[in-house]
């Protein structure tokens, strides 16, 4: 047993009440952590490598929405397009034109959210509020995806006012540009998804308060 499927079903709960999307990651988890979520009905899963991701694709139910939600490299987009439902961390736009050449050549549309940076920290990746809006200006050049919407992790810090606040700068932004098509605001984990989904959260990204800490040195 992976699952706590007490805090899974809390936590679906809470987001429902928001109505937002819970995305359970299941980033260095085993297939069978995601078939015991699957089972429960959940089909909304994220992970952040590409090679575990491509692994679990072949593996796993076909129906599974699969959420990039780690750093992509431009090399590695080809693999992820094809795959992929929603890709959450389009940090560059060169990783964005790298995706809407890759998604020409499959018969799919992707989704797209671009990723601000919001945090006090120089190791997170992220486009800027100026970047972001250089690149809504030019959507139209980007006709083979669909950014819907914005990605952003808050500072790691026990600050929750803090994190609000962070949380509070993306979702500004978000507003200004919200629309029919572009509705979807990626922000909080495990640590931090109360204090999103207060602040305008319709995605939610919870990986070890539903299957457990996890252990890298495997
Ligand atoms: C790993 C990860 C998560 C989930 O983190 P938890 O603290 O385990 O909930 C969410 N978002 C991103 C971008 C991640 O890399």
């Amino acid at each position: 047993m992976y699952v706590n499927v007490e805090q899974y079903e809390s936590i679906k709960k809470q987001c429902a009440a928001f109505n937002a999307t819970l995305i359970a990651v299941s980033k260095t988890k085993p297939a069978g952590a995601i078939m015991e979520l699957y089972d429960l009905g959940h089909r909304d899963f994220g992970e952040n490598y590409v090679q575990e991701l491509v692994e679990k694709y072949e593996q796993l139910p076909k129906d599974i929405r699969w959420h990039f939600i780690g750093h992509l490299q431009t090399n590695k987009a080809k693999l992820i397009v094809p795959i992929a439902h929603t890709i959450h961390s389009v940090d560059s736009e060169k990783l964005l034109q790298t995706i809407n050449k890759e998604t020409a050549k499959v018969n799919k549309q992707v989704s797209c959210l671009l990723q601000m940076y919001i945090a006090q920290e120089e190791t997170k990746y992220g486009l800027d509020e100026a970047e972001i809006l250089v690149v809504m200006q030019k959507q139209g050049s980007y006709s083979n995806v669909k950014i819907v919407g914005l990605m952003a992790m808050a500072s790691f810090t026990d600050n929750k006012h803090q994190i609000a606040q962070e949380f509070k700068v993306v979702n500004n932004l978000f507003q200004s540009l919200n629309s029919e098509h572009f509705n979807q605001l990626s922000i909080g984990m495990s640590s931090d998804y109360e204090i999103a989904l207060q602040n305008g959260s319709t995605f939610v990204r919870v990986g070890s308060s539903i299957f457990g800490a996890r252990n890298y040195n495997k």
